[in-house]
């Protein structure tokens, strides 16, 4: 931010002193030019008449010259000065912004083949969830992914209900989510089937009550009764609070009262939307075995993160001349750690205790039959013989004994 702002003041300065040029030479120049026809135009008249000058025609036009080169030095001079203060600019963004991010990127990792395609594919799923369909028919045509087509489709649908979720119509999101509801509860591992299927229902329960409130508003009543029979019953046992509310609107709604005043008025507000909208996606990229957020964008971001820091620690490395110690290309490790925040937090990750390294599926961490956990090149440096003290709280033991612990 502070390189953008000097950069900001060297270009306001500039545009300054352009609009200072303007105003005052800018008329010199006009009033230059116009001495100038003039001295033409008599001239052409002496020509015509084929006279020669008189003694005070040669002394103004003399005048006129001198007069001339004064101004085409002045000139020279502001030019000059115009000419320093926009290289001064070049340099500032040269000064406040790093151009050479080549240290930090790896080339080797999108040279092969199937590692371009899964590039590809990641900013293709990218523009199909914005709903950018031209750019990424583009895209797969000329990146040649045949199977495009496929989450095309699903995207498509996607996008169109979100766009009518915006305009609050409920229509196209109820009917995703009947059609899908069946597909959500056959989700393909065990596991997740409960929570899925809770997740299904919840969506469901969440665009009914919608409806039922809008229902309410518009005040009609009876409808509503009629939808809460109809659609209410299946939900009750995993949402009761939720549908005690509802009622409780209705009475209130049914005694002629607006929802505004009553305590139910925090059924009106317009967050209510915005999250069915996020609710929505996340159910929709689930299904279709989906991040919820484009895989791009979460890449992009954590880049921007760890940058600077990035570029810091080349800078630093430099400076001390130990650059050779971290090759980007040679490791797939960072030098340093760097934090991106909670919303980059996807799984855990264990660093181990003694050696101050993250663990890899080559190194995993071990946990030491007292309960401490260490690496496992932690643990064969360690170990001398057949014997391992736990270097926390020196209980010898046999290494063999330690246990590979997955997060
Ligand atoms: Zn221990």
């Amino acid at each position: 931010m502070d390189s953008i702002l000097s950069v900001e003041r060297e270009l306001y300065a500039l545009s300054e002193k352009f609009n200072r040029f303007d105003s005052t030479n800018g008329q010199q120049l006009v009033h230059t030019l116009e001495t100038l026809r003039s001295t033409q135009r008599e001239l052409d008249q002496v020509r015509k008449s084929g006279a020669a000058l008189t003694p005070a025609q040669t002394f103004s036009l003399m005048k006129t010259v001198q007069g001339l080169s004064e101004v085409v030095s002045t000139f020279g001079t502001v030019h000059r000065d115009l000419h320093s203060s926009v290289s001064k600019v070049g340099k500032a963004i040269d000064r406040n912004f790093v151009t050479d991010y080549d240290s930090t990127s790896r080339e080797d990792i999108f040279k092969a083949a199937d590692q371009q395609k899964r590039l590809n594919e990641v900013i293709l799923q990218h523009f199909y969830r914005h709903g950018q369909l031209e750019i990424s028919d583009t895209l797969a045509q000329e990146a040649k992914l045949e199977d495009a087509h496929v989450i095309k489709d699903r995207f498509q649908e996607l996008n169109a209900v979100v766009e009518a979720l915006a305009e609050k119509r409920l229509g196209p999101a109820l009917e995703w989510a009947s059609k899908n509801s069946s597909d959500m509860h056959r989700a393909p591992e065990a596991s997740s089937r409960a929570v899925t299927r809770l997740q299904s229902s919840s969506l469901e329960m969440k665009l009914h009550k919608l409806r039922f409130i809008d229902l309410l508003v518009e005040g009609k009543c009876l409808e509503a009764v009629g939808y809460a029979r109809h659609y209410f019953p299946q939900f009750v046992k995993s949402h009761e609070k939720e549908v005690q509310a509802l009622m409780g609107a209705l009475m209130f709604a049914s005694s002629g009262k607006t929802l505004e005043d009553s305590p139910y008025a925090h059924l009106l507000d317009t967050m209510l939307w915005q999250d069915i909208v996020e609710h929505f996606v996340k159910d929709a990229c689930a299904l279709m075995g989906l991040s919820i957020e484009s895989p791009l964008s979460v890449v992009i971001n954590a880049g921007c993160i760890a940058l600077p820091a990035l570029l810091n620690i080349k800078q630093v490395m430099q400076q001390r001349q130990v650059a050779g110690v971290w090759n980007p290309n040679a490791k797939d490790e960072l030098p340093i750690e760097i934090d991106l925040g909670p919303e980059c937090r996807f799984h855990s990750i264990f660093a181990c205790p003694i050696l101050r390294q993250q663990t890899t599926e080559q190194n995993p961490p071990l946990k030491l039959t007292c309960g401490h956990c260490i690496s496992k090149d932690a643990l064969t440096k360690l170990t001398s013989g057949h014997k391992l003290k736990c270097p926390y709280c020196p209980v010898e033991q046999n290494p063999q004994d330690a246990r590979q612990i997955t997060f």
